[in-house]
């Protein structure tokens, strides 16, 4: 170890910066964020400093350094873009033991800056010791994705409770299990979605229940929107969930990509849809979820794209709010969404669509749903169907019918944002019989409106078959 990591407390204590600049200013942060009383010696400084100055929450000398200056200081930072000053500084805070940094100066520096991921009271600090500050920032940024980012609520959560918990529970291995699992049970979850009063409520009857030697209730269900395909795509929250569920239960759309996030030993159960096949009828999903719940999992219920859009996410709530189960919904980037963006074709424009509807197109029973098909044919708008691909036909002829030009630009996009992405684009008049053609497989997001025509422009994402060289389609 060539440094060694320690959190330094410096609240209130005497800190100097040397330097007005934008280094200066930057440091000058850190510092302020820790509590520190600091004091910048600078002939010039940017008028972010000057105001702290004028505001009395800093101290601005504006001067030249002299050796003199730095006595008095718990720590020192030369951040000016002078060699010479820098090192001055350097020397005299040495002279008076003093621990000083030199931005950009390791070899002068007795302390050096990690990458700091704070979720105060939780800090994690990363350095590579100067080898690369790229890569400590690269580092950072995935420590970040991985830590939620209410943590600190519930680090405080904890901390609050903890006189509480240990009069509860007071046998010390008994009180461990019970940390164990609460940091990763629902009252955690609370707590990271912000909800700090209900976390401790359920906390504390954890606590109680734990004394008791009971097992309480520790079920929830959390509808969770698995995006339209690119695992990549995900939510932070959505991946941590998918990670700590107990059981998941997926639809069809959820790509095996995804469900290999879960834990190994998570129960996975397969609830549909298939187009005409329900794999379990909605009400005994509806069931399954809060029956589940009531054992005492956390349950993820993984649907494809979003689950508020025809994802039937409202009814499967229903049930467990009439059941008291604790739920929370997810949202997820839906397949408009992320088909428009991987299909290099925007939802809206200015010069073309000012508003976009989502539909669904399927059949039942052989013919379409009632649709406003006035509406839908209206230009300056984008109209997306959603589960359309059989009845395309008959979209496409009943727009027409309703005056829509049958050269309105169109695209049939499939299994979109995954590598077998295949976009078609066409009209309203010769889409189905090229989509017909085609060999497409389902899923597949139908877009109508001018917008398709910015493809030719836009698109920028090449699927499997692109990338290997045969001609993409459209
Ligand atoms: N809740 C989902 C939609 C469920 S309905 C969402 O928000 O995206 C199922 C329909 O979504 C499919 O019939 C298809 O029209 C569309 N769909 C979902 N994923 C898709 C994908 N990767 N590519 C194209 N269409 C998709």
């Amino acid at each position: 170890m060539d440094y060694l990591p320690i959190f330094l407390k410096l609240r209130d204590l005497p800190c100097l910066i040397v330097g007005g600049g934008e280094v200066a200013v930057r440091k000058l942060g850190l510092l302020l964020d820790a509590g520190a009383a600091v004091t910048v010696i600078a002939a010039s400084a940017e008028a972010v400093i000057v105001e702290l100055a004028d505001r009395g929450l800093i101290r601005l000398r504006t001067k030249v350094f002299e050796a003199t200056d730095s006595e008095g200081f718990r720590l020192i930072i030369a951040a000016t873009d002078d060699r010479a000053v820098n090192a001055a500084v350097a020397t005299a805070a040495r002279r008076h033991g003093i621990p000083v940094n030199v931005v950009d100066c390791p070899d002068l520096c007795d302390f050096i800056f990690p990458a700091i991921i704070d979720r105060s009271p939780v800090l994690v600090a990363v350095s590579t010791g100067g080898a690369s500050p790229v890569l400590a920032r690269q580092l950072r940024t995935r420590i970040e994705a991985c830590i939620p980012s209410r943590f600190g609520t519930l680090a405080r959560l904890a901390a609050d409770l903890r006189e509480r918990v240990r009069q509860a529970i007071p046998e010390p291995r008994a009180r461990r299990h019970f940390w164990e699992r609460t940091l990763e049970g629902p009252a955690a979850e609370l707590a990271l979605q912000g909800r700090a009063e209900d976390a401790e409520r359920v906390l504390l009857e954890a606590a109680d229940a734990a004394a008791r030697q009971e097992r309480p209730a520790w079920g929830s269900v959390a509808l969770v929107g698995a995006g339209p395909g690119d695992p990549d795509l995900l939510t932070l929250r959505a991946l941590r969930l998918i990670q700590e569920a107990d059981v998941i239960v997926y639809d069809r759309l959820v790509s095996a990509e995804i469900l290999a996030l879960a834990r190994r030993d998570a129960r996975r159960i397969y609830a549909g849809k298939e187009r005409s096949r329900h794999s379990i009828p909605q009400d005994d999903i509806n069931a399954l979820l809060a029956n589940l719940a009531a054992e005492g999992n956390r349950v993820v219920r993984l649907k494809g794209g979003d689950p508020f859009i025809f994802g039937r996410g409202g009814e499967e709530i229903e049930t467990l709010m009439a059941c008291g189960i604790p739920f929370q919904v997810v949202p997820g980037i839906t397949a408009a969404s992320g088909c428009a963006a991987y299909a290099g074709i925007p939802l809206t424009h200015r010069a073309h669509a000012h508003a976009c509807v989502f539909v669904a197109g399927h059949l039942k029973d052989g013919t379409l749903q009632d649709l406003d098909w006035s509406q839908l044919v209206q230009p300056h708008q984008t109209v997306v169907v959603y589960m359309g691909l059989q009845g395309l036909p008959q979209i496409c002829a009943e727009l027409i019918r309703h005056g829509a030009p049958p050269s309105r630009p169109a695209a049939l996009i499939q299994q979109g944002t995954t590598r077998d992405q295949k976009v078609l684009t066409a009209t309203l008049e010769t889409l189905p019989d090229k989509v017909a053609d085609a060999g497409i497989k389902a899923p597949t997001l139908i877009i109508i409106g001018e917008v398709v025509g910015l493809r030719k422009k836009l698109a920028w994402y090449r699927s499997r078959q692109e990338t290997e060289g045969r001609s993409g389609n459209g």
